[in-house]
């Protein structure tokens, strides 16, 4: 293992990163080639250049996953729970064992900052240790019947072979954020990250394997072409399951395909934040708050603040400080060191972010710092502050997904809880407030399935992330994730 510090990486440990990362595809616990030899290019978004080739599966691929998945399903369901939990255990330790090379290997391919990287890969392993604890606590229940005689017996097996698909924004910690759950109730996968992202995966399961998970249980492919080698995979009805992190737009897609074998679904859709900073709030706290919100992975998140509401007699003087902390921000490529924002993940990304941002000027905002894309050969946005973002701007409704605050003034709590409600997203809100009884009556009252109150960012394994609404369907993490892999069965006794 090399120590990495942003100061420490050199071309040559990037290049070496990248050789050594894996770039076939895993499937029955094989690496392998395409069939037909197609790869893909994967590109370095902080320079536009391409890093490396992958593997790019074909349909044929594709089924071979699945069936090795379908091959393996029942072998690790009846593997004891000790024995999965240990799998994941051992991930945990691996995965932390390679922690400068994963955290590198994500920064080249997806360009946040090489801290970020190490927080994310440090995340993704959190979740196989939480699910290595809940594998050998699947309950299950005893009952008497209310008219008396008969008895429940209530136990809980896995769902099945499960399909999960991943975005590129956080490329090792959702993946990690499904298969943990799934190894954990016993479920085989077919993992499918994003093309532009593959390699965090790839190697996610080169650590898999060597920690034990049997041949045919954990397949993980790349592909350019999502739809033709999933769709038919999804629609066989081999898979059980499908969970998902991405759009809501190509969630409801997948949801459609879904609906022919009435699979279980699990869906983390898009996020369109508000982060409201009433007038007693600790200003200090509130601007901290709202960097995280805002600026954590570059603004790349699908909980990032994409409408920061704060009250009237308080925005000037936010406004003032929240500009400071944004134009002091070093952009560049996140290997670099002092570096705090990356480059966007692609030039359509980039583009979107300055169309979202012209259009709001052109409606009324105004521009406090930034609002411009960086010349070179990388995706970069210079961070941006906006106020008096009118109602009608499109950044208003849909998710802005970098490096962009935009501020709106309001006037009393019933206004602001209506305006963070008018919209079809529900994953998150943050509110700040020094009153409690005020906290806790917003958190309430807002549509969301998490609410950051006096803190901007509430992710943790040990707890249910996700959203309501056209945010998505079920919780990840927590108690309850690995519900999401697990089928409730009844056994009825008859005792007389
Ligand atoms: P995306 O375009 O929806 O893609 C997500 C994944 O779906 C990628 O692996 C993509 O592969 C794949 N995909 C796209 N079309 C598909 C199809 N027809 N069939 C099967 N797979 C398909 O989203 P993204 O741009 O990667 O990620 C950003 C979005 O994810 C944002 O909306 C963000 O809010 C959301 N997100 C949500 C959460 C959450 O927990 N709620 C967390 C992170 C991100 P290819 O790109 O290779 O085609």
């Amino acid at each position: 293992m090399t120590g990495t510090t942003a100061e420490t990486v050199t071309p040559h440990r990037e290049a070496d990163v990248v050789a050594q990362a894996p770039k076939q595809l895993f499937i029955d616990g094989q690496w392998v080639d395409a069939r037909g030899g197609r790869t893909l290019d994967v590109v370095d978004p902080s320079t536009g250049e391409v890093l490396c080739a992958v593997a790019d599966a074909s349909e044929e691929d594709g089924w071979d996953a699945l069936k090795a998945a379908e091959r393996a399903q029942a072998d690790l369901a009846a593997l004891p729970p000790r024995k999965r939990s240990d799998i994941l255990m051992r991930t945990f330790e691996l995965i932390h064992e390679r922690i400068d090379d994963l955290a590198l290997l994500m920064t080249l391919e997806m360009g946040k900052p090489l801290a970020e990287a190490k927080g994310e890969v440090a995340y993704a392993a959190e979740f196989f240790r939480h699910f290595a604890e809940e594998a050998t606590r699947i309950d299950g229940g005893y009952q008497t019947a209310p008219a008396g005689g008969s008895r429940f017996l209530v136990t809980r097996q896995p769902v099945g072979p499960s399909i999960l698909i991943t975005p590129w924004n956080f490329p090792l910690a959702m993946g990690a954020r499904k298969i943990g759950p799934a190894i954990a109730a016993g479920c085989t996968s077919v993992t499918k990250p994003a093309a532009q992202t593959p390699l965090s995966m790839l190697a996610l399961g080169e650590i898999l394997s060597e920690a034990g998970a049997p041949a045919g249980s954990v397949n993980i492919l790349a592909t350019s072409t999502s739809g033709k080698v999933m769709e038919p995979l999804i629609r066989s009805g081999i898979a059980r399951k499908l969970s998902f992190t991405g759009s809501t737009s190509v969630g409801r897609k997948l949801l459609e395909q879904c609906a022919d074998r009435v699979l279980r679904t699990s869906m983390e859709l898009g996020g369109n934040a508000a982060f409201v900073v009433f007038e007693d709030a600790d200003l200090d706290k509130a601007v901290d708050g709202a960097m995280l919100a805002k600026m954590r992975n570059s603004g790349e998140a699908c909980t990032a603040a994409n409408r920061i509401f704060v009250h009237r007699s308080v925005i000037e003087e936010f406004g003032r400080r929240l500009t400071e902390r944004m134009s002091e921000l070093t952009v560049g490529r996140g290997v670099d060191d002092g570096v705090k924002v990356g480059p966007m993940i692609d030039a359509n990304q980039r583009d979107k972010v300055d169309e979202l941002v012209q259009d709001a000027i052109s409606g009324g905002a105004r521009v406090l710092t930034g609002a411009e894309a960086l010349d070179g050969g990388g995706f970069f946005y210079r961070p941006t502050v906006l106020t008096d973002v009118p109602e009608s701007a499109r950044m208003r409704d849909e998710e802005i997904f970098g490096p962009v605050a935009a501020l709106t003034p309001f006037d009393s709590e019933e206004e602001v809880v209506a305006a963070v409600n008018s919209t079809e997203y529900g994953l998150v809100n943050y509110v700040y407030t020094e009153s409690l009884r005020r906290g806790l009556r917003v958190a309430e009252s807002v549509e969301s399935g998490m609410v950051g109150l006096n803190q901007g960012v509430v992710s943790n394994p040990a707890a249910p992330f996700g959203g309501v609404k056209e945010s998505g369907l079920g919780r990840e993490g927590g108690p309850t994730g690995i519900d999401e892999f697990l089928e409730t069965k009844l056994i009825g006794i008859a005792m007389d």
